[in-house]
């Protein structure tokens, strides 16, 4: 039997693509806004591409969705309102909704059919997270959301995909100024901001907006195998620049009364993600 090999096209400009054998093709259609397609592999399990992009696998999804999630919200402290642009998959709501603290969770998704798609063919990313009472799902530009939204949020996590297609407008300053206006006093921004290695101006871009518009910004490292390129950078944004120095016996304190397992995040690395190596520092604006 002749295996299809589907590639990953992201880097494609800078000579490198990676190709996963798609023993399986589960769902391979346009949605109204991406190219979506969804297959198993023997290596990284179900696996989901938007554009070209890899954007989740079932064998190491936990390490994004616990960093993204749980790093803002156990350095913040006291989250009761939650908010999700993009994140079709559900794997942030799943891991969001885990804090019995959250009251709210709101999910502003642009692709309805990815989140149709992703519970259809990978339900074990969400959960069951879409039905839980404090989950709101909010189909519509995450851009339009924030700039028009009366609510307010204690932590905002862009969970977007890469700066092509309809998620370009989430790298833009007028949406990370939007977001801050949504944001309560001592609130944090975390983005999706690609593998440093590979795109470094990505890196910059954002990290030079956040210092117009907050009192801290920086970043924090989390190696996810198939955003391939080494470590994934995530987006660091408040202006209570205490939130990202917290020593670990208080991350761990927390993190115990949040009374839940983890597969990657711990305290100790919670702390240690925001130790930069060099040639990420050097993506800061001088
Ligand atoms: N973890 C993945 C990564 O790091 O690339 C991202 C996962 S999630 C699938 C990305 C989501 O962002 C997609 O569902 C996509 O539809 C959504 N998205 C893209 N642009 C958007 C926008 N302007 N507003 C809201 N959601 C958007």
């Amino acid at each position: 039997m002749s295996s299809r090999w589907i590639a990953e096209t992201l880097h494609e400009n800078g000579g490198l693509t990676t190709s996963y054998r798609a023993d399986k093709v589960l769902y391979e259609e346009r949605t109204d806004l991406q190219d979506l397609v969804i297959f198993d592999n023997p290596t990284f399990g179900r696996m989901m591409t938007l554009d070209g992009a890899t954007q989740v696998s079932t064998r190491d999804e936990f390490i994004y969705h616990e960093m993204m999630t749980h790093v803002p919200v156990l350095a913040h402290g006291n989250v009761r309102s939650l908010l999700i642009i993009g994140g079709g998959d559900g794997g942030i709501l799943r891991e969001a909704l885990r804090h019995k603290t959250i009251e709210r969770v709101t999910m502003v998704e642009i692709d309805a059919g990815v989140v149709e798609f992703s519970k259809l063919h990978l339900p074990m990313i969400s959960a069951g997270a879409f039905n839980d009472p404090r989950a709101e799902l909010v189909i519509a530009d995450g851009t339009k959301f924030v700039a028009e939204t009366d609510h307010r949020f204690d932590v905002v996590i862009v969970d977007s995909t890469d700066p092509e297609g309809p998620g370009a407008v989430l790298f833009e300053e007028a949406f990370y100024r939007n977001v801050k206006r949504c944001l309560n006093e001592g609130g944090i921004i975390v983005t999706q901001n690609g593998v440093p290695f590979l795109q470094p101006a990505e890196l910059t871009s954002t990290i030079t907006k956040f210092h117009r518009l907050f009192g801290d910004a920086s970043c924090y490292l989390a190696t996810i195998p198939t955003y391939v390129g080494g470590p994934m950078a995530m987006g660091w944004g408040t202006d209570d620049a205490a939130l990202r120095t917290l020593p670990v016996a208080t991350l761990a304190a927390r993190f115990a009364l949040a009374g839940f397992e983890t597969r990657y995040y711990t305290p100790e690395v919670h702390a240690a993600a925001f130790a930069l190596p060099r040639y990420v520092q050097d993506c800061f604006p001088g």
